[in-house]
């Protein structure tokens, strides 16, 4: 169960990555991104934490880091899953709620400027400063939830993904695919505008924009999504707010020919 949870999480952080790092112009918030992702005792259910103690490093009161993108700063300089985070230059990381003193200790010249020092303790108990360079990404991010439900969506702020999703769309492009589609419900504001089907194309365009630009295979992306199942219209089928997949797969097709057109993927737009 730990390990399956994990591996769901560390699969989305991956797949979401270059969704949001290569797509920071295009999004209307952006935060520095440090490289890694963070953890601690009381982000797991109760019944797993002796486990996430044990197999994990965790200890309560301590925020550790979770899982290291590859090819950055905090590769660099050696972090790895388990290290626990001290301070942010100089600002110490502890107290209670933990979140809100790291929240704190990064805007006070934290992550928000060019190069910060973050002081890990490793697993093995030996403590130094890490020099970390943060990237600019979007700020928008996806979170697993548990659920047998298949379905992505937002909440206007951050893109949900069931579990039960992921599982139904074990190819990677197609699951950049439904987070790309969700990022864009949040970037072009659709959550405060009644839901119809010229926004959910809209953000199937947008989601090939976003998509691009990631480097992701586009063609295979809708050719993928023509054969899966199309889970984000798994709601109540006496709703019209979403298009046939036909239509849908349609739009896709048009907008892969806009797409192709333009020389670069850097100077893509919407
Ligand atoms: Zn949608």
């Amino acid at each position: 169960m730990l390990a399956e949870y994990q591996a769901l999480n560390d699969r989305l952080a991956r797949v979401a990555a270059p969704l949001r790092l290569k797509n920071a112009a295009l999004c209307p918030r952006t935060r520095r991104d440090p490289g890694f992702l963070l953890h601690k005792l009381d982000d797991y259910p109760d019944a797993l934490r002796p486990m996430a103690e044990e197999f994990l490093g965790l200890k309560d009161g301590g925020l550790f880091i979770r899982a290291v993108r590859p090819d950055t700063s905090a590769a660099k300089a050696r972090l790895e899953p388990g290290d626990q985070i001290l301070a942010v230059n100089t600002n110490p990381i502890s107290g209670d709620p933990l979140m809100e003193s790291y929240n704190r200790a990064v805007l006070r010249n934290g992550f928000e400027s060019v190069l910060s020092k973050v002081k890990i303790r490793t697993k093995a108990g030996r403590e130094f400063v890490a020099r970390i360079r943060p990237d600019t990404a979007c700020d928008i991010p996806s979170t697993v939830v548990f659920s047998q439900d298949i379905n992505g969506h937002t909440n206007g702020r951050e893109v949900l993904i069931t579990s039960a999703l992921m599982r139904s769309v074990p190819d990677d492009t197609n699951l950049a695919l439904v987070i790309a589609h969700e990022m864009a419900h949040v970037i072009g504001d659709h959550m405060r505008q009644t839901p119809t089907q010229a926004l959910e194309l809209e953000a199937d365009r947008m989601a090939l924009v976003l998509m691009a630009r990631a480097g992701y295979d586009i063609d295979a992306a809708v050719s993928f999504w023509k054969s899966a199942a199309h889970p984000h219209e798994g709601g109540s089928s006496d709703d019209n707010s979403h298009p046939t997949t036909q239509a849908r797969y349609k739009n896709f097709q048009k907008e892969l020919k806009r797409i192709k057109k333009v020389p670069d993927v850097t100077l893509l737009t919407f």
